[in-house]
């Protein structure tokens, strides 16, 4: 990304937000030699990011793997294609809001991004993806899981009333 003033390529993100379509970035960047700043999109599609994993191996970001992912959680469940497309956008999106092209995310950061996805449209989706993920020990941490849930979740209901 060159400056268009002094056509310098050294330039920091001064804000960066994602477009209402959800699809691109408009990120305000700062040319360190000039001063001038500008503003430059970058489509969503296009952002290649590696994946780091629990076990510290890499994998290039693959959107395709987190809707797999969503897909499996909500199986027989009444959440629509749609819903998941949505959800992976707002992902992609979130993910490339916080980190640049190249730079490493990891995936717990997308698990987690995930888990609150699901929690806000189906509560079985987001259990499911929380037992896949989070990979309970043993039983127990699972059931000391779905209490926590539960007492938020009624916690929640009592706000509302
Ligand atoms: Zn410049």
């Amino acid at each position: 990304m060159r400056c268009p003033n002094c056509g310098s390529g050294e330039n920091k993100v001064v804000d960066s937000r994602v477009s209402d379509s959800a699809n691109s970035i408009r990120r305000r960047r700062e040319c360190e030699k000039c001063g001038k700043r500008f503003t430059s999109y970058e489509t969503i599609e296009r952002i290649s990011l590696l994946v780091v994993k629990k076990d510290g191996s890499r994998q290039a970001f693959d959107s395709q793997k987190i809707k797999n992912g969503i897909i499996a959680a909500t199986e027989k469940r009444a959440v629509s294609i749609k819903q998941i497309d949505a959800i992976v956008d707002r992902i992609e999106a979130k993910i490339a809001e916080n980190f640049q092209t190249d730079q490493e995310v990891p995936s717990s950061y997308i698990g987690e991004l995930a888990m609150e996805e699901l929690r806000k449209i189906d509560e079985v989706a987001y259990v499911r993806y929380a037992a896949v993920y989070r990979q309970f020990k043993d039983i127990s941490t699972f059931f000391e899981f779905v209490k926590n849930l539960e007492k938020e979740i009624s916690d929640l209901d009592a706000a509302e009333q």
